[in-house]
């Protein structure tokens, strides 16, 4: 077997021992969890990946351990340009920043000793742990083509094979002798390098994963492949390899990893390697219809990270509903510990749902909300700015041309006991505030103009009143005083007087304000009316009692 290792990869002088040297476990204290995310750079950052680096990176820390980033590039067909950099970039904008790993982008920093952090930069490794395999026994070179395994599959469907694959007598060169693959090398042919499986294998695999609990499968009796001609590992291989020369416990990874876990447990063995413990991670679910299902990279917009920006939702709102639907400990948590980061929740593993956490938007709407309100206007008018720069040009231009204006209008009702939970997201600042500027508000009337029809006469005389709002007297003076004009314009008191006598009055005290409330924000229901107008200020309200006005006095026949 040594004349074979050394055929196939003369090149290789080191052997395991070497690297587990290199790599020692890391000085941490005990009971200190290393863990990581690995993503592969084939497209946009899936919002799962945030959800499992959330969970790695609180389990690491709150335990005194290591999360890293490692990239999986072992696909080059379906490597995407700046995927890596939109990983990198991601992480530290959700304040998940690896502790070893890249760290930055442009230029790419990379930190840590137990790397190269990405795989494609490992070759040398894989091939001296392939070799030692070989060396051993328990891998081998195999030298078939695609077309040669596509027949090799018709073959079995054919002969009604229960399990189409590449194994026992099927695996044609599992016994093959060392002049048939020096033959083939001489040739300049490169083979993969496949596992050998024990066929017939009747064991079974029995272990407890830390979400799913005991999971008891058939062992392995496949040929996997393991590394590939071009020498890049297998995400199997890689794995086993790279969480143990990284010293990752527990591997924490997608539960559509669990279908091959005998393998990477049967390889752990072969290495004479201790195998860590597993915790599969359901993907984040939506409703379909009546159904459940997998949230699609291809068809779910949300599956993207990109949305969420897009929408402006803040990275806390985000990573608390993120962190709610891994366990759902954390509303309570964060009930009892009000005003803590939620970068302190400690994580459990075992309280992870077993079945797919659905996706809720309406969730993340009140969480999103709940975080807005904590923010003060300056705050809502740093962020939502910096988010209409990027998503809403419009919307940044008004909020720049008078930031003193801004800043009252999200201080509406922010202060005190009970802020006001009216922004979802900063793409909701339109619909929530957009009244309060001149341009939106022109456009929104322009539209749909809500004014009770009173007839022109009793319009007027209300807006005509509301010109002498008077900013520095108090609310009630104001209500008293807009209640007293209802009254000599036939409406009642208030809603009990009405309700009395229906058939004596226009209506009432709230019709007047209704009034009031359609022409200067052109919509019927706002926060309080009072705080609306001293925000507006008397200039613009006379502005707006204009334009209805003259609005009024078109519609005339
Ligand atoms: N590269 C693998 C993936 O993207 C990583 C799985 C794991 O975390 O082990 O699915």
């Amino acid at each position: 077997m040594k004349a074979l290792a050394d055929l196939l990869f003369p090149h290789i002088t080191k052997t395991p021992a070497d690297y587990y040297a290199q790599f020692p476990p890391r000085d941490l204290p005990s009971g200190a969890k290393v863990t990581r995310i690995a993503p592969s750079p084939t497209g946009f950052v899936h919002i799962g990946t945030l959800m499992t680096a959330l969970v790695n990176r609180q389990l690491a820390h709150q335990t005194g351990g290591i999360f890293f980033l490692r990239i999986e590039d072992t696909d080059k067909k379906r490597e995407i340009p700046r995927s890596v950099e939109e990983i990198i970039i991601n992480l530290i904008n959700y304040a998940l920043t690896p502790d070893e790993g890249y760290v930055s982008v442009d230029p790419l920093v990379e930190r840590g000793a137990y790397g190269p952090y990405i795989q494609s930069q490992r070759v040398e490794i894989y091939e001296t742990f392939a070799k030692y395999m070989v060396e051993q026994g328990v891998a081998y070179p195999c030298f078939c083509t695609e077309n040669e395994l596509d027949r090799l599959r018709k073959t079995q469907e054919a002969q009604g094979v229960a399990r189409p694959g590449y194994y026992g007598d099927w695996a044609v060169w599992r016994n093959a002798t060392f002049e048939q693959i020096k033959e083939r090398i001489d040739a300049g042919e490169r083979p993969v390098i496949r596992i050998r499986a024990p066929y017939p294998n009747e064991a079974r695999v029995r272990f407890k994963d830390v979400i799913k609990g005991d999971i008891d499968m058939p062992a392995n009796d496949l040929d996997s492949v393991l590394l590939k001609s071009n020498s890049l590992p297998t995400y199997h291989f890689a794995h086993v390899i790279d969480d143990t020369l990284m010293h990752v416990n527990p591997i924490i990874r997608g539960d559509e990893w669990l279908s091959s876990a005998p393998l990477h447990i049967q390889t752990f063995e072969y290495l004479g390697l201790p195998v860590p413990d597993f915790a599969h991670v359901a993907p984040m679910a939506k409703m379909d219809g009546t159904s459940k299902r997998k949230i699609s990279k291809r068809k779910d917009p949300e599956a993207n990270v990109m949305y969420y920006y897009e929408a402006g939702y803040p990275v806390r709102a985000v990573s608390e509903y993120l962190l709610n639907l891994a366990n759902s400990g954390f509303y309570d948590w964060s009930k009892a510990n009000p005003g803590q980061s939620y970068q302190n929740f400690p994580i459990n593993l075992d309280a992870m749902g077993v079945s797919m956490p659905l996706f809720d938007l309406v969730k993340l709407n009140d969480i999103s909300k709940d975080v807005i309100a904590t923010y003060s206007a300056e705050q809502v008018y740093e962020y939502g700015l910096a988010w209409a720069k990027q998503y809403s040009l419009r919307l940044a231009a008004l909020l720049e041309a008078d930031p003193g204006y801004s800043i009252a209008v999200f201080n509406l009702e922010r202060t005190g006991q009970a802020p006001r939970k009216d922004i979802v997201n900063w793409s909701d600042i339109d619909r929530a505030c957009g009244f309060f500027f001149d341009e939106l508000y022109a456009e929104s009337i322009a539209v749909n103009l809500p004014l009770p029809a009173y007839g022109e006469e009793v319009i007027t005389a209300i807006l005509e009143r509301v010109r002498q709002f008077d900013a520095s007297a108090t609310k009630e003076a104001w209500l008293d005083a807009m209640r007293a004009l209802g009254e000599t314009l036939g409406f009642a008191r208030d809603a009990k007087t009405f309700k009395k006598n229906p058939e004596s009055f226009k209506g009432h005290f709230g019709d007047v304000m209704m009034v009031v409330r359609a022409a200067l924000t052109g919509r019927t229901n706002t926060p309080d009316l009072y705080e609306i107008l001293k925000i507006m200020g008397q200039s613009r309200i006379n502005q707006r009692i204009d334009q209805i006005l003259a609005r009024l006095g078109e519609n005339q026949p």
